[in-house]
């Protein structure tokens, strides 16, 4: 395999820079992805940055990766070449555990392999999407719907998923025992695939921003409604709206204001990830049966789900491409909450670095 182009942290506190690396050749079950567009997620910066410690250097960040298939290994029997692909946040797990049994690999009881900052099972670090190519066991690679484009399609493999799984899992809908009216705090990557997914579900959606900026992208979207949270009065006229809140914000809240929304029973899900632990007390919860719990991504075979409902439902992300060369400044924009919705790298500009 030649050199692998790619763009890397190489210390915590440094900018991304051009850097070319060593993927292995393929094996039997490998499949050889030529990169054609990367999201960039938060955690991306969350680990270039070592916010949530144990970062490993040098790193290849990306784990939002859509391409086509260049070959396959011998045994590979699920892809061929030219076959519109993915690869999310994982490229690997133990595969024999409970959890790995039932499909949800993202809870693998060894962890899973993560597509970067993690190591395969013989030792070697992972890299990952900001860069021309990945070589992935074919159980690892999800198929893109032919109808969607590859770039608004590559953020639904981290962003996509992390909001589908838990409005699938909290039962959001119209129908009789669903979740009705749900609540997406932080109109960001992750927070705007949710209104669209949960619209889709057929949920009342209403988008929890931090001011009035971002109203009328939040309806064209697919919300019904929308408050800024700059305005005391809102937590106090929205108390006990919501059957479901999905929060993706990784700033610090106050939660037991958040968990007022919600219904008896109702239900707040956790997948923004602070680097401060989240101070709630115990009366919101037992005071309303409310529930607080946590979400990570989701498994192989749900996340094949969720590519094939946005094929359905036309379901893309609201993307601005841009060249590897402004990856920093992306960063920088993301932090400000300067992007709608996610930033997308266009690997043909690796060629150019
Ligand atoms: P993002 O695009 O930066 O969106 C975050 C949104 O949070 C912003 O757009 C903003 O929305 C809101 N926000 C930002 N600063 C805020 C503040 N100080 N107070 C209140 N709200 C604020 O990030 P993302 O890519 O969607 O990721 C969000 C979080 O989810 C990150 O922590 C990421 O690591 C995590 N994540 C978790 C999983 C998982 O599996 N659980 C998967 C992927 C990412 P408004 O402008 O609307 O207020
Ligand atoms: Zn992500
Ligand atoms: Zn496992």
């Amino acid at each position: 395999m030649p050199k692998t182009s790619a763009y890397a942290a190489h210390a915590a506190k440094s900018p991304l820079a051009p850097f070319s690396f060593d993927r292995r050749d393929p094996r039997e079950f490998d499949v050889v992805i030529d990169i054609k567009f990367c999201g960039i997620c938060h955690s991306d910066i969350h680990q270039a940055r070592d916010e949530w410690g144990g970062s490993v250097f040098p790193m290849v960040p990306g784990h939002e990766i859509a391409g086509v298939v260049s070959t396959v290994g011998s045994k590979v029997t699920k892809f061929r070449a030219g076959d519109a692909v993915g690869v999310g946040c994982f490229v690997d797990s133990c595969r024999t555990c409970p959890e790995c049994q039932a499909g949800i690999e993202q809870y693998c009881a060894t962890r899973p392999v993560f597509t970067y900052n993690s190591q395969e099972k013989d030792g070697t670090p992972t890299m990952g999407g900001y860069s021309e190519r990945v070589v992935v066991d074919e159980n690892y690679v999800l198929r893109i719907p032919a109808n969607l484009p590859l770039d608004a399609s590559a953020p639904l493999l981290c962003a996509g998923i992390t909001l589908y799984s838990p409005l699938r899992h909290w039962n959001a809908g119209p129908g009789p025992g669903q979740r009705k009216h749900v609540a997406i705090i932080g109109l960001g990557g992750l927070g705007h695939m949710g209104v669209k997914l949960a619209h889709a579900m057929g949920a009342e959606v209403t988008v929890l921003s931090q001011s009035t900026k971002k109203q009328a992208d939040a309806r064209r979207l697919g919300a019904d409604r929308f408050f800024a949270m700059s305005e005391p009065e809102t937590f106090t006229g929205l108390a006990r709206s919501f059957d479901l809140i999905i929060n993706t914000v990784s700033a610090e809240l106050d939660w037991n204001a958040y968990l007022g929304m919600l219904k008896i029973d109702g239900a707040m899900v956790v997948v923004g990830i602070p680097d401060k632990p989240i101070p709630v007390g115990a009366f919101p919860l037992v005071g309303g049966r409310r529930s607080l719990a946590g979400s990570m991504i989701g498994g192989i075979r749900e996340t094949q789900e969720m590519l094939d409902f946005c094929g359905e439902h036309n379901i893309t992300s609201d993307v601005e491409t841009i060249a590897i060369q402004q990856v920093n400044e992306a960063y920088e924009r993301i932090l400000r909450s300067d992007v709608r919705y996610r930033f997308v790298i266009d690997m043909a500009t690796l060629k150019s670095a």
